[in-house]
């Protein structure tokens, strides 16, 4: 019997993952994950992107054991502490001033739900008012605030009370290629009788993770933030899933020359998968009291001193982002080359950096094919409204050796699964 069958009865239905990949896992190094019964899987999933840097990078546990064992503090609220200290100067001089980014640092709590809600909440009180605009597909977290600038339906209903004070727009392509769909939101706020009331925010992702790899143009990125700011709108960038390098650069909206108000970063923060988030915003925006956003655990001692360690390593200079951009290429490559096998089966990809989508017409398909990968080693997870999208998200330290093994399981699963559907 493997471990997890004893503790099913205990833990509640709630759980997901484990019902994707019915294993029980017992240790990872890099982008190789080995279960209690020996056998290794390629992780293309990290974390949903949590793993940016792999599995226990020596250095970053070092940096984690370390703390340790000189007594740091492991708990310290909003105090100063020598290992926060160092980590905001490591994010100043590595992250921010070379990018020309004049933002603040609020820790907002441990999670991208959190600093979701802290973003919102700054959002209406810099302007006194209370409607958010979100997109279509779009995924912020699973707090009340956060739900309510949510897409998808599962997720909202189970909220249990009305989401409210937020208006949805069509993402970039969402009405095809010929539209852009901010001809719609302009005509929205120039028309006073529109319906919408005028937003406190704008919130978007640049690309959509959990909404099935949707890729905001950059042109239309711009326009985007150049509307928010000839109407006095604050932009919220959630690079919860997109940022820490995901896309290439370290916050995924670099490539599109913008400088969000407000920006949500988590899940790859501290490098070593545990829980931290910040929100960060244009200084002239820090209109917070003290006190007045709070949270216990907004100082972990070890998530700092490995998220500083993390910048050092990886962030010191521009190497790792062009190897993650040149690794994005690959994948693309090998994506496009599954596409154009089977002109007739409706396959499409998309993505940017090391976030690539391979499109099925149906979440069918793409389940069967993650399915398939699983019994062949690989650990890739489905995205989109209809789990339509088999969505690559490997550890950016991935190799390029690992990257082509895995690549080649998601065109082997995929040949099977569409011989499967053709026989
Ligand atoms: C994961 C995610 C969140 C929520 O983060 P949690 O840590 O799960 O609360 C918010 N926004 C995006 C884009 C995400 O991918």
């Amino acid at each position: 019997m493997s471990a997890s069958e004893s503790t099913t009865a205990l833990e509640s239905e709630v759980r997901s993952y484990s019902r994707s990949w019915p294993t029980t896992f017992e240790s990872a190094v890099g982008a190789t994950v080995t279960a209690d019964d020996g056998t290794t899987y390629l992780d293309f999933f990290a974390g949903a992107g949590a793993l940016n840097y792999g599995h226990n990078d020596p250095r970053l546990k070092q940096a984690v054991i370390d703390h340790f064992l000189a007594d740091r503090l492991v708990h310290s609220l909003d105090m100063f502490t020598t290992t926060r200290v160092d980590f905001l100067r490591t994010f100043k001089s590595l992250i921010l001033e070379p990018r020309g980014l004049d933002y603040k640092v609020m820790f907002p709590g441990p999670a991208g739900t959190t600093a979701t809600e802290a973003a919102l909440k700054l959002a209406r009180k810099l302007t006194g008012r209370t409607n958010i605009v979100h997109f279509t597909d779009s995924f912020h977290g699973m707090t009340v605030g956060a739900l309510a600038v949510t897409g998808s339906a599962k997720k909202r209903g189970g909220a249990g009370v009305p989401l409210s004070n937020a208006t949805v727009l069509p993402y970039d392509g969402y009405l095809g290629d010929g539209v852009d769909t901010l001809d719609y939101f302009e005509r929205l706020l120039a028309d006073a009788s529109s319906g919408v009331d005028r937003p406190a925010g704008v919130i978007v992702e640049s690309v959509q993770g959990e909404g099935g790899i949707n890729v905001a143009g950059l042109d239309w990125l711009r326009r985007l933030s150049a509307i928010c700011e000839r109407e006095g709108i604050p932009l919220i960038l959630d690079d919860v899933q997109m940022g820490c390098g995901r896309t290439g650069a370290f916050f995924s909206f670099e490539d599109a020359g913008i400088v969000p108000d407000i920006v949500v970063l988590s899940k790859s923060i501290s490098g070593i998968g545990l829980p931290m988030a910040l929100t960060l915003f244009k200084r002239e925006h820090d209109v917070w009291a003290p006190a007045e956003h709070n949270g216990t655990f907004r100082g972990i001692g070890p998530a700092f001193a490995s998220a500083a360690e993390t910048l050092r390593l990886f962030w010191s200079d521009d190497t790792f982002e062009r190897a993650t951009r040149a690794k994005g290429e690959l994948a693309d490559e090998r994506f496009r080359a599954i596409v154009d096998a089977y002109p007739e089966a409706g396959l499409s990809t998309r993505g940017r950096g090391l976030a690539r989508g391979l499109v099925f017409p149906d979440g069918a398909q793409a389940t069967a094919v993650t399915t398939k990968a699983f019994e062949r080693g690989l650990i890739v997870e489905t995205a989109g409204a209809f789990d339509e999208v088999v969505k690559l998200l490997p550890p950016l330290t991935v190799t390029d050796d690992e990257l082509e093994r895995g690549l080649a399981i998601i065109a082997e699963a995929t040949a099977e699964v569409l011989a499967e559907a053709h026989a």
